[in-house]
């Protein structure tokens, strides 16, 4: 449900920061080794994870470790690694989810059918509380993410960008070496390539981004580098 290639995956939490606000702490989850990402408003310790695919225990550990109280769920997409225990997270915690672009909808309904097709526990059904929009903001304690509509890998996909910290949360828009399939339903690789350049790069070349599986990259590093939609490639 990830990138055109390969590439290696972190299997332990990493923490950065805090930076601009923020501490970052990313969790790989499922078989897919999705990065789920706990994010911390260092000001009022209210916190949000960001695409809790799976592996719920791993992540409550983390999130006590963390002296937080999680106040929503983000999603970026709707495929199972990235929200199949969103829903039953959700209700848990009693709190609301926020994303992706209601074009995602189709997908969340047919999370079971995902589920089944790749061994994974059964989804808990839900409806996200909030769809979001191109140009909309979430917020986490006192922090704001923008929200970017970047579709291609599915149709209703969304990016989150920190502006102060300079990070992006860019699900299977972009990886490091590689770009997100595109052979889904609805998928759309024109689609894709114009998200990534034409929303994703001029947020700047410095920004980091926490991609859906991987390690963690630059947009600079990507536009220049990146054979699928850097400054080299055809496309
Ligand atoms: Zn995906
Ligand atoms: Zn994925």
């Amino acid at each position: 449900m990830s990138q055109t290639s390969g590439a290696s995956t972190p299997s332990n939490p990493a923490s950065a920061g805090p930076v601009g606000g923020l501490t970052l702490t990313v969790v790989p989850v499922t078989a897919f080794e999705q990065n789920c990402s706990l994010i911390v408003c260092e000001e009022t310790r209210r916190a949000a994870w960001v695409d809790p695919g799976g592996d719920l225990d791993r992540l409550a550990a983390v999130a006590a470790e963390s002296d937080c109280v999680i106040e929503k769920i983000l999603l970026t997409h709707g495929h199972i690694d990235h929200c199949g225990e969103a829903g039953r997270l959700a209700e848990q915690l009693g709190v609301p989810i926020e994303g992706p672009h209601r074009e995602d909808r189709f997908w969340i309904q047919q999370l079971a059918v995902q589920g089944q097709m790749f061994g994974f526990p059964k989804a808990q059904p839900f409806e996200p509380s909030r769809w979001l929009e191109q140009g909309d903001v979430v917020r986490v304690g006192n922090q704001t993410l923008e929200v970017l509509h970047c579709p291609g890998h599915t149709p209703g996909h969304v990016v989150f960008f920190h502006a102060p910290s300079r990070l992006a949360w860019v699900g299977d828009v972009l990886f490091v070496g590689s770009i997100g399939r595109t052979d889904f339903p609805r998928g759309n690789h024109a689609d894709l390539i114009a998200s990534i350049r034409e929303r994703l790069f001029p947020l700047g070349d410095d920004v980091a981004f926490v991609p859906g599986h991987g390690p963690m990259g630059t947009l600079g590093e990507e536009r220049r580098t990146n054979p699928y939609v850097g400054r080299t490639a055809n496309a």
